[in-house]
């Protein structure tokens, strides 16, 4: 990656970037995956003040899918994510796309025959449990700790419905956090942010408004993966026309075209940033950006799409992330259920199950998937398709 020269000013503040120092600005927020750098770009304050605030609003609005596509990013852990489910019960999605009680609870009831009590525990790891039980031994030493930890019984959650998300990217911090990603493509393309006359505005002035239009109209990307959803940021510029068009993408929903400029007169160009957000991958694909002049119109107008165009695209795009997390909750509770069998019957990790225990082993493996695999028939989902290995995953 090249930086560039010292001359640069930031496109937000106008100093000197030299002055306040160059970190670099990921193109795409690295909190949703992104890894390419633009330098030159935004100074050292810009960047932590106004961008990470639009950047934020940016994994708000994502996160629930972001956990469930999965995400790979440069630094730090992907959070996990409250997420509620129709009967109203809370659960953290988390990074690896599963979900967890998002609380300890603890409840002590009387015995039904009047003597002593029973517990009902709800605990998130076997840490937690050996934790709960040592606790309440200390009280009550007539409790047998080995007996009560080897009496765990472990259960799954699944989610009962699909997660809710609202078109909220067309938030103006959400939307500035896109048209930014938008402008610094073009600059990482070799444009100086201040040609981009059309949509920095957008960035400087908290009332200026919005300089993009959502676009479901038709699908200006060809050769689109089907395993996951890439994010995709694409810049045209064209002297001979003058416009100077960036498009960004994220998790397949997400979809805006931002007029830069409409009087472009640096050397045809056109480049594309598109990869997988769940390892970084780049893929090779094509943006077409050159609309008729109706299609301007009704960017401009932000009317480039329609209610059923816009739901055919999510009702697609979120079917290849839920399938992405039923995918990747199937190859966990496999290599889980692997380990309990093993440990029911005393086999150290890693080690061949013998021959004589194979049977045996099967039951218990068995036993601990069955609940996913009713699960799954119960929603409809092929099981095929949980146990399908996608190269892309
Ligand atoms: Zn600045």
């Amino acid at each position: 990656m090249e930086k560039t020269s010292n001359q640069n000013v930031c496109a937000l503040c106008d100093d000197p970037i030299a002055l306040k120092g160059d970190s670099g600005e990921h193109i795409i927020p690295n909190s949703i995956g992104g890894r390419r750098k633009v330098w030159g770009f935004v100074c050292r304050d810009c960047n932590s003040r106004a961008g990470d605030s639009w950047d934020v609003e940016i994994w708000r609005q994502f996160s629930h899918i972001a956990l469930m596509h999965g995400v790979d990013r440069d630094r730090g852990e992907v959070p996990a994510v409250l997420v509620k489910t129709v009967s109203g019960k809370q659960l953290m999605l988390l990074p690896d796309g599963s979900l967890m009680p998002q609380k300890i609870t603890f409840e002590k009831v009387p015995h039904a025959q009047g003597k002593g009590f029973l517990i009902n525990a709800t605990v998130r790891n076997t840490q937690e449990a050996g934790q709960m039980v040592r606790n309440l031994a200390a009280k009550h030493p007539e409790i047998n700790v080995e007996e009560m930890l080897s009496n765990l019984k472990s259960s799954s959650e699944f989610l009962d419905s699909p997660i809710t998300f609202g078109a909220g990217f067309s938030d103006p911090l959400g939307g500035r956090s896109m048209v930014k990603t938008a402008i610094a493509m073009a600059a990482h393309a070799g444009v100086k942010p201040s040609a981009c006359d059309l949509a920095l505005p957008y960035l400087l002035n908290k009332d200026c408004q919005a300089s993009y239009g959502l676009f479901y109209a038709r699908d200006l990307v060809s050769k689109r993966p089907t395993g996951y959803t890439p994010h995709i940021v694409s810049v045209r510029g064209d002297p001979i026309s003058g416009y100077l068009w960036g498009y960004v993408e994220y998790f397949g929903m997400a979809r805006i075209v931002v007029p830069l400029s409409d009087s472009y007169d640096g050397t045809s160009l056109s480049s594309t940033y598109a990869f997988n957000p769940a390892n970084g991958k780049e893929v090779d694909i094509d943006v077409d950006l050159s609309f008729s002049d109706d299609e301007i119109e009704r960017i401009k107008a932000n009317e480039a799409y329609t209610d059923e165009q816009y739901a055919a695209v999510v009702y697609s795009s979120f079917g290849i992330v839920y399938f992405r997390s039923v995918r990747r909750q199937f190859r966990k509770t496999f290599a889980e259920s692997v380990a309990y069998a093993a440990s029911k019957l005393g086999i150290p990790a890693g080690e061949a199950v013998p021959p004589t225990q194979a049977k045996e082993f099967a039951g218990y493996l068995t036993e601990n998937l069955q609940p996913l695999i009713v699960h799954m028939m119960a929603s409809g989902i092929p099981i095929a398709e949980a146990m399908r290995i996608d190269e892309d995953d």
